[in-house]
């Protein structure tokens, strides 16, 4: 009668985030369970707001996982935004000069 899978510990914005979540938690050997994903973006009486995708796990994986979600979501993206000293615009961490100004990137490795 008890489900497999008790603690949800992510609720993502996109079903691909928890999708990556889910992929990670699988990558160290955490079982989970996505759910609500399939209804995201569905068009019917679900509102969106309740049809978030989830990540679930069991009881005794819940400590493990909070911990790895922690870990991964404190990681900063590979393709985060770096801020120009030049002219102060907002460029795409994938550029290495500003496609504003031209100037290199400050500060990134
Ligand atoms: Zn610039």
């Amino acid at each position: 009668m008890a489900a497999r899978f008790t603690r949800r510990v992510y609720i993502g914005d996109t079903p691909a985030e928890a999708w990556h979540i889910h992929n990670v938690l699988d990558q160290h050997g955490i079982a989970s369970e996505l759910r609500n994903e399939t209804l995201f973006g569905a068009t019917g009486e679900i509102p969106v707001l309740e049809s978030l995708p989830e990540v679930w796990v069991s009881d005794v994986n819940s400590v493990a996982a909070e911990a790895l979600i922690k870990e991964i979501r404190s990681r900063p993206e590979e393709s985060a935004e770096w801020r120009c000293d030049g002219c102060g615009e907002a460029v795409d961490g994938v550029f290495a000069i500003c496609w504003r100004c031209g100037a290199p990137a400050s500060g990134s490795s």
